[in-house]
């Protein structure tokens, strides 16, 4: 996965009704902010300096500069002085991309000493900013806003977190899910309208006969084969359990080819994601498992069973973390069995096989075992165990009149044994705010099994995404309470009604 450099403007609102000198400085402190921003190591990407925004003309014409601009990610504005908001009324109805609007002041401190109205004139973003987020509000306008010293670690973190939401909201429109299969029949939770998904998201989601991408499997030469397979048997640990060793290799044999073969057919149609089904495999010898595993390592997004709407989620929430330092892992999860005892209560989460690995701590093995549903040989999957701490899992689902995207915050354990015979990757979460309020939520929220996970997003960044699509997002965390949680979801379905 290759990340795109994007950027995002520094817009500094002003008039003219201060003077040259007032508005030299106006143009120093935001380029001082800006550079602080770039040098802090704290934003994922480039903050780029823009001539302060003084009339109507000029704020319209950079809006269209940035609605124009591929790499430009968003637009992040600060009111230095007092900018009058009907100025931007027409450059903010035409401006399409993510919005930051940054309540900052150039002075962390009042200058008791020296502070005349000449200072306050040039120092009230305090009440300039207030006018300016007044006009987004009559507006009905999406924003992010956030409060605080432009220098202070807290304020520069947050933009950089909003900034990773801005190009999943820009990136969501380049995401296209490959089909290979159908939902899984009678299944409700895992359909979806795919017209609606792209009115709203942007997201082309289309099917192909399984068999136009066997074809690109079989049309892998064996000796590419051959070196995937070396390498999986030189990264990974093989847990033969008595298999014949030969039998085992040519069972991974099979996977190499169709991460090979699936990738190219990708690749050549331009696709990031992709869902498949474990009843509908056409002539695939195995349903794909070790090879998916490593598609999503590479940054794809997939959905067991059909399942395009989580596809389409993991590769944005992928996206989303994309150069992270120290980044713990995205996958595709599935919530299968609960550990009811009080005190160490939780889900075990896993899938059929596809379970990503950037997820997993400790080592990665390969493991052959029959599934228990299909009609295929046995496949070759990685084994392992996830890291632990606090992560998000999100559920896309479609109830009709809209989208709603139910938004967890998960605590991932250690089980408190090793599970021998599992033959699948794991992870283990508590929900918040406990396991009985957060499953009990979240079925009511009408929430699926399947979910994108995620260590490295918040709780804050996906329904600041979701709000960006215009969808409704619920919450379940520490702060939830079953009374709370009804009540909102019966007010957003007046909310949200069309
Ligand atoms: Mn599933």
């Amino acid at each position: 996965m290759k990340q795109k450099a994007y950027q995002f403007w520094f817009c500094t609102g002003s008039q003219d009704l201060y003077g040259e000198e007032c508005l030299a400085n106006v143009a120093e402190h935001s380029r001082i902010i800006t550079d602080a921003l770039n040098a802090s190591g704290r934003l994922p990407y480039e903050v780029v300096w823009k001539p302060t925004l003084i009339t109507n003309e000029l704020i319209r014409k950079t809006f269209n500069e940035a609605n124009m601009d591929e790499n430009c990610a968003g637009v992040i504005t600060w009111m230095h002085t007092f900018s009058p908001a009907k100025s931007w009324i027409l450059g903010l109805q035409e401006y399409r991309k993510p919005l930051l609007h940054l309540h900052t002041q150039f002075n962390q401190e009042i200058p008791y000493d020296t502070i005349d109205m000449d200072f306050m004139n040039e120092n009230q973003s305090a009440h300039g900013d207030r006018e300016y987020g007044h006009i987004f509000s009559r507006l009905g306008m999406e924003r992010k806003v956030v409060v605080g010293f432009w220098d202070e670690e807290s304020v520069q973190k947050k933009i950089g977190s909003w900034m990773r939401t801005a190009v999943g909201v820009i990136e969501s429109s380049h995401v296209r899910v490959m089909r290979i299969a159908d939902n899984m029949r009678n299944v409700a939770v895992t359909e979806g309208d795919k017209v609606e998904a792209q009115i709203k998201f942007g997201w082309e989601v289309d099917a192909y006969p399984v068999n136009e991408i066997v074809e690109a499997v079989n049309a892998v030469s064996q000796a590419d084969i051959n070196a995937l397979v070396e390498e999986y048997y030189s990264r990974y640990e093989i847990l033969l359990e008595g298999r014949d060793e030969k039998e085992f290799r040519e069972h991974v044999a099979v996977q190499a080819g169709i991460e090979i073969g699936f990738e190219r057919f990708l690749r050549e149609k331009n696709y990031q994601a992709i869902v498949t089904h474990f009843g509908d495999l056409g002539g695939l010898r195995q349903l794909p498992g070790l090879a998916v595993q490593r598609l999503m390592e590479k940054g794809y997004g997939f959905g067991g069973e059909g399942d395009w709407k989580t596809a389409a989620m993991v590769r944005i929430m992928k996206i989303m973390t994309q150069g992270m330092k120290d980044a713990k892992g995205t996958s595709f999860m599935e919530d299968y069995t609960y550990n009811l005892v009080p005190g160490k209560e939780g889900i075990l989460q896993a899938h059929m096989l596809e379970v990503c690995p950037s997820i997993a701590e400790g080592p990665i093995s390969i493991k052959e075992q029959p599934l228990s549903m299909g009609d295929r040989e046995d496949p070759a999957r990685l084994v392992f165990t996830a890291k632990t701490g606090p992560a998000v899992a999100v559920s896309l689902i479609d109830l009709g009149d809209r989208f709603r995207l139910i938004i967890n915050d998960v605590d991932c354990k250690k089980v408190e044994k090793p599970m021998p015979k599992l033959p699948v990757a794991t992870a283990f979460w508590t929900p918040q705010p406990d396991l009985k309020t957060g499953a009990e939520a979240w079925i009511l929220a009408g929430g699926a099994h399947h979910t994108a996970f995620s260590f490295d997003l918040t709780a804050e960044q996906m329904g600041d995404w979701a709000d960006a699509m215009g969808i409704e997002a619920v919450y379940i965390d520490k702060d939830t309470t079953i009374r709370q949680f009804k009540n909102e979801l019966r007010w957003n379905a007046l909310a949200y009604r069309k």
